[in-house]
C-alpha cells in the first residue's frame, strides 16, 4: 500500500542547520557517516532495549546489524538497520523539527559568532549536528522507515532546500535505510572524496565507527582462486572489529582510539584534555571510562542542565545515556561512561536511586577522578591548570557539597589567583611561603581581579608582605566559609572580623592612639548614626583613609551583591568603619572636631564613608547627596 507524497516544511531552525550544513566549508565532511552509523547503533540499542521486556518485538528478526550498500556507478550509498525504526509523529518530530537543544543553542553560537558558511570545526563538533550532515555529501536524501511492531513503511524524502515530502511505502523489514544520492564534483570542490568507494567507506568506518557494538557490514567483491580458476566473487564483510573499547584493557587503547571514541560519544572534534580509564575488580565490578573535555561547553552553567551525564552500561547493554547517580554535579563536565557487571539489566531511573551498588561506584569514582587531578596537578601543571580554568569554578562547588573528608580532597587540588603574581597557586604552595609569623590564610574576594586588587583591605597585607588569596568565582566565599581551614592554617577572609597583621609595638601604638582620639571614634559613629555598628582604628590600612569592615561572621560586600543579584533575601547587617590613625584627614578631622563653630564635621565624615563604599565596589545609596556634598567641599576649599 502507497500514498500520494505529502509535502511538508522544515522547522525554522532545521532549515537554517540544513543551509549551514550544505553551504557549509565543513572540512569533515566524512562525519555523515559516523553520524548516520551512530542513528543506526542508539536505534539497535533502543530495540535492544525494549526486547528484554517485550521479546515480541524483534519477530524473529534477532541479529542486530547496520549494513552500508554502497553503488558507485549510480553514486549512491546506503545505510540501514534493523533497529526501533519511526513511526509517522517520530519522523516528523525527530527528523523536520531540532528538539534537541544543543543543536539550538549551537545555532545560537553561530549566530552570535556572526559567521554562518565557515562555522569553524570545533564549534559543529561540539554539538554534533546528526542527520542533516548528509546534506554535505549529497543531492538528496531518501529515509525509508518502519516502525518495530507496525506494519505500515514510511518515506521521507528531501533536496535539503526546505521542505521534504513523506509517503507510505512497502517494506519488509523492520528498522530504517538511509539512501543518499550523492555529489558530483564540483568544478571548485577540492576535497572531492567519493563515499561510494569501497575503501573509502571502510576507511571512515574504521576511524569514527570501530567500537560500535553492532556489526557495520558491507558486500565487497573479491577475486578468487588462481589462474583460469580466478573468479569475481561478493561477500559480505563486516567492517568494524565491534569489541567495546572500554571492556579492553586500559593498557591496550592508543590515545588515537581514545579520541575516536570521545569523538563519538559527545560530538566533540577535539580530544580529550583527560581521561580516566579504570576496571574496578572485587565487591564492585565496573569498567569507567571519564573524560575531561578540553574546553568548557557554552551550557556548562546553565541550571537545567547540573545533571551529571554519563552514559551507563549494564555488561555492555546500553542502558541510559545520561545517568545523573554516576558523578555528583560538580563533576558534571565529565564525559563517558560506567558499564556494570553487578546492576540488574531492568535497571530505571527511578530504581538507580534506591539501588546499593550506586553509591560505592559514585564514590569511587570521585576519588579516582580527583586522584587523577592531583598526580596532573603534580606532573603535569601546565596540562591541569588549563582544565582548572575552564572548570574549577565547578570543582570549587565539591569543596562545598562534598563531606569532611572529600572537601580537603578538592580543596587539595583547587588553585586561586593571588596577591603572589598572575600566576595561580595551590593551597599547599601557599602555606609553603607563609612568612614565619603569618598563622592564617587570607582571602578577598569580589567580581574581578581588577577591583579586588584596588581594594584597601590589601593595604596592610602588601606592606607586611602576607600573600592573599584573591577570588573571583562567584562560589569562592561559600566554598572557603565551609573549609574553614586547610592543613591546621585557619582560612579567612580579610574584609571581615579583626585580622592580625600587626607586631606587639604597633599594636600597642594603635591603642594608645585609640585612646588619644576617643573623642574623635565617638563623634564620626555619632554623625553617621544607624549606618555603622562601630567605627574604631583599623590595622589594615596604609594609604586610605577608610575602610569598612564586616562582623566576623557578616556576610560580605560581595556576596551580599550576589545574593541580590540572586533576588535573594539579604538581612541588614551594621558594618564597622575603620579609620587609617595615620592618615592626614583622619587628623583633619580631629581638628575640625575640636572646634565648636565648624558644621562641615558631619559632611566630612559622611564622605569618607561613601568613600568607603566605592572602595568596596558597593553603589552608594544616595549618589546625588554625594555629589552634592563633594561640589560644596571643593567649593569650600577653592
Ligand atoms: P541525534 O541522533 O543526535 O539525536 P539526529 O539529527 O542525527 O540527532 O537524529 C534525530 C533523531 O532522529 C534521533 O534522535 C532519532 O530519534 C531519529 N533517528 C535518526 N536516525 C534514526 C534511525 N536510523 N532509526 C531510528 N531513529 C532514527
Amino acid at each position: 500500500m502507497t500514498s500520494q507524497p505529502e509535502k511538508m516544511e522544515f522547522q525554522a531552525e532545521a532549515r537554517q542547520l540544513l543551509d549551514l550544513m550544505i553551504h557549509s566549508l565543513y572540512q569533515h565532511k566524512e562525519i555523515f557517516l559516523r553520524e548516520l552509523i551512530s542513528n543506526a547503533s542508539d536505534a539497535l540499542d533502543k530495540i535492544h532495549f525494549q526486547s528484554l521486556t517485550d521479546p515480541q518485538l524483534l519477530a524473529g528478526d534477532d541479529r542486530l546489524h547496520i549494513r552500508i550498500d554502497a553503488d558507485p556507478e549510480e553514486r549512491t550509498l546506503a545505510v540501514s538497520d534493523n533497529g526501533i525504526g519511526m513511526d509517522r509523529e517520530e519522523l516528523i518530530a525527530n527528523i523536520g523539527t531540532i528538539a534537541r537543544s544543543g543543536t539550538r543553542e549551537f545555532l545560537t553560537a553561530l549566530r552570535k559568532s556572526g559567521e554562518k558558511s565557515a562555522a569553524p570545526p570545533e564549534l559543529i563538533g561540539q554539538f554534533g549536528v546528526g542527520f542533516y550532515s548528509c546534506f554535505m555529501v549529497a543531492d538528496e536524501v531518501v529515509l525509508e522507515t518502519r516502525r518495530a511492531g507496525q506494519a505500515q513503511g514510511l518515506r521521507w524524502r528531501s533536496r535539503g532546500d526546505g521542505g521534504y515530502t513523506i509517503e507510505e511505502c512497502d517494506r519488509e523489514a523492520r528498522g530504517t535505510t538511509v539512501t543518499l544520492r550523492l555529489k558530483d564534483r564540483g568544478p571548485v570542490d577540492e576535497e572531492f572524496a567519493d563515499y561510494s568507494a569501497e575503501w573509502q567507506i571502510r576507511a571512515v568506518v574504521k576511524r569514527y565507527s570501530d567500537f560500535v557494538s553492532y556489526p557495520i557490514e558491507m558486500e565487497v567483491e573479491r577475486e578468487e582462486g588462481e589462474g583460469d580458476a580466478k573468479k569475481r566473487v561478493r561477500r559480505v564483510e563486516t567492517l568494524n572489529s565491534l569489541k567495546p573499547l572500554w571492556s579492553r584493557s586500559p593498557a591496550e587503547v592508543s590515545d588515537e582510539e581514545h579520541a575516536d571514541f570521545y569523538r563519538h560519544l559527545t560530538h566533540d572534534w577535539e580530544k580529550p584534555a583527560a581521561r580516566i580509564h579504570l576496571k574496578a575488580e572485587g565487591t564492585l565490578e565496573y569498567v569507567a571510562l571519564l573524560y575531561v573535555p578540553a574546553h568548557r561547553p557554552l551550557a556548562l552553567f546553565d541550571p537545567h542542565e547540573a545533571k551529571s551525564k554519563i552514559a551507563l552500561y549494564v555488561k555492555r547493554v546500553f542502558i541510559m545515556g545520561d545517568c545523573e547517580e554516576v558523578l555528583p554535579p560538580w563533576l558534571r563536565f565529565m564525559r563517558g561512561l560506567v558499564d556494570s557487571s553487578d546492576l540488574p539489566l531492568n535497571i530505571s531511573r527511578e530504581t538507580l536511586q534506591h539501588n546499593r551498588q550506586m553509591a560505592p561506584i559514585r564514590k569511587h569514582l570521585v576519588s579516582r577522578t580527583l586522584e587523577t587531578f592531583k598526580k596532573m596537578l603534580e606532573d603535569e601543571r601546565e596540562k591541569f591548570q588549563g582544565i582548572w580554568r575552564d572548570f574549577g569554578a565547578l570543582l570549587k562547588e565539591g569543596i562545598y557539597y562534598e563531606g569532611e573528608e572529600d572537601k580537603f580532597k578538592v580543596a587539595e587540588i583547587a588553585l586561586f589567583q593571588s596577591t603572589r603574581g598572575p600566576g595561580l597557586v595551590s593551597l599547599d604552595e601557599y602555606i609553603e611561603q607563609m612568612p614565619a609569623k603569618q598563622k592564617e590564610i587570607y582571602f578577598l574576594a569580589g567580581p574581578d581581579r581588577q577591583t579586588i586588587e584596588a581594594s584597601p583591605h590589601l593595604e596592610a597585607f602588601r606592606k607586611k608582605g602576607f600573600e592573599v588569596l584573591l577570588l573571583t568565582d562567584p562560589v569562592d566565599e561559600f566554598a572557603m566559609q565551609r573549609l574553614t581551614e586547610f592543613d591546621g592554617k585557619p582560612i579567612r577572609s580579610i574584609e571581615r572580623g579583626e585580622v592580625e597583621v600587626e607586631d606587639v609595638e604597633e599594636k600597642e601604638a594603635r591603642a594608645q592612639k585609640e585612646k588619644e582620639l576617643k573623642p574623635l571614634l565617638e563623634a564620626v559613629k555619632a554623625a553617621l548614626g544607624e549606618r555603622v555598628g562601630e567605627v574604631r582604628f583599623s590595622n589594615r590600612l596604609t594609604d586610605s583613609a577608610a575602610v569598612l569592615v564586616s562582623g566576623e561572621h557578616d556576610l560580605t560586600p560581595h556576596m551580599k551583591r550576589m545574593l541580590k543579584g540572586a533576588l535573594q533575601e539579604v538581612p541588614d547587617q551594621a558594618r564597622i568603619l575603620e579609620l587609617n590613625p595615620g592618615h592626614p584627614l583622619v587628623a583633619k578631622l580631629d581638628l575640625m572636631r575640636a572646634r565648636p563653630q565648624e558644621s562641615r564635621f558631619a559632611d566630612f565624615c559622611e564622605i569618607l564613608y561613601c568613600q568607603a563604599l566605592l572602595a568596596e565596589g558597593t553603589p552608594l545609596p544616595d549618589a546625588a547627596r554625594f555629589n552634592k556634598l563633594l561640589s560644596e567641599l571643593l567649593v569650600a576649599a577653592g
